[in-house]
């Protein structure tokens, strides 16, 4: 069973954006990004690049996304918790 968890946050700075960050697109909509994926909701343009709203840096779109494996987890900490069932 692998339980996949996926983490946004700027892969320069660490940054968690939040649901009030706004992002601008060359048509001059305002919107979270995060939620169409870089799509814009007005003029359909995609934006393939995303800039921090802390850092200001650019990053790709996709490296905002970052995925955890729970097995990968649980192999750097091995907890071994007695639970006596
Ligand atoms: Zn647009
Ligand atoms: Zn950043």
């Amino acid at each position: 069973m692998k339980d996949r968890r996926v983490e946004i946050f700027c892969p320069k700075c660490q940054y968690h954006p939040l649901e009030s960050d706004r992002w601008q697109c060359t048509c001059g909509v305002l919107w979270n990004t995060f939620d169409t994926n870089g799509n814009c909701p007005e003029c359909g343009k995609v934006h393939s690049d995303t800039q921090c709203p802390a850092c200001g840096k650019w990053s790709p779109h996709h490296t905002w996304y970052h995925e955890f494996n729970s097995d990968e987890v649980s192999e750097k900490e091995p907890l071994h918790q007695t639970r006596s069932s």
